[in-house]
């Protein structure tokens, strides 16, 4: 890979799970570089819901700014009754097989935000479909901007009301989700030449048994990594995970999944720092 990577010294800071408003984060790509520079952080990588839209200007930012941008995306998977994330880092944006894979995802993503707003319109709100488009970008569309036309509206008062009263499970504007399968996913990465990485594991509402049979499904089909440090991941989580990298020989990312200044678990790269016994993904891209 390239030589850049050679520059890797302790004076580093990484994040490799970050969103702009390519998908449902509200700093435009652009913005989204200057906040992670001001944070200190040296390496990103932008991980937009099931595109990459945002990658070529945040690359162009970045160069700009003297920081190395990671080309991401974060794929939407629906694994045994489960919603689960895969990061996918140094993909090869333009590759046919993955954007193919992604703009069917972008598709389902339209039919079920008019699916949520049939839901809604029948607890009696109406507007949703237009309202959460405003919020989008042409391409995706998501809860996160429903949940933004809601709390706008006056029917929750922030984010986590508005996901509970509203986004979840048994709740009124629910879809259950049909997304890619693992498989896919795993491939659609490798064959862009990137890495995939199993985002926030410990977020994921299974037992420790149903999760480390994930990993190991993961694991055979060609997954890379698993995030260790996540902004959503507790320093005893992050210990959990650290296990499951070293037990599956599984490379740690690092990411704080940042996704607006007022709704992140975390400030861009300040998530815990990755335990000494793991590997990090990025000591695979020192050439
Ligand atoms: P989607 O992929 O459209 O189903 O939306 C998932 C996104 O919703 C996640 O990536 C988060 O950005 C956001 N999200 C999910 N649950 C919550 C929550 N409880 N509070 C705030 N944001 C959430
Ligand atoms: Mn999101
Ligand atoms: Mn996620
Ligand atoms: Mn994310």
């Amino acid at each position: 890979m390239s030589a850049f990577y050679r520059k890797i010294s302790p004076m580093t800071q990484f994040d490799l799970h970050t969103h702009s408003t390519a998908s449902d984060g509200s700093l435009t790509p652009e913005a989204l570089v200057s906040r992670a520079k001001q944070q200190g952080v040296t390496h990103l990588a932008l991980t937009d819901h099931d595109g990459t839209e945002g990658i070529r200007q945040a690359m162009k930012e970045a160069l700009s700014q003297d920081l190395v941008l990671i080309p991401g995306v974060e794929i939407s998977v629906s694994w045994h009754g489960a919603t689960v994330h895969i990061v996918g880092l140094q993909i090869d944006i333009d590759n046919a097989a993955l954007q193919e894979g992604l703009s069917a995802l972008r598709d389902y993503r339209r039919q079920r935000a008019i699916d949520i707003a049939t839901r809604l319109e029948k607890a009696g709100i109406s507007g949703a479909y237009e309202g959460a488009s405003q919020y989008a970008s042409e391409t995706m569309m998501g809860r996160v901007h429903f949940a933004r036309f809601l709390v706008e509206k006056g029917y929750a008062k922030d984010m986590k009301d508005v996901f509970k009263r509203f986004l979840v499970r048994n709740k009124p504007g629910y879809v259950s989700g049909n997304w890619a399968s693992l498989e896919e996913t795993v491939n659609w990465i490798n064959a862009a030449g990137g890495q995939a990485v199993i985002a926030h594991p410990a977020r994921y509402k299974m037992t420790a048994t149903k999760r480390r049979k994930l990993v190991a499904e993961f694991k055979d089909l060609g997954g890379a990594g698993i995030e260790v440090a996540s902004g959503s991941q507790h320093p005893e989580e992050v210990r959990t995970m650290a296990r499951l990298a070293t037990e599956f020989d599984l490379l740690a990312s690092a990411g704080s999944d940042f996704h607006s200044p007022d709704n992140s678990y975390t400030e861009l790269g300040k998530m815990t720092d990755l335990p000494p016994n793991v590997t990090p993904i990025w000591s695979t891209w020192v050439n």
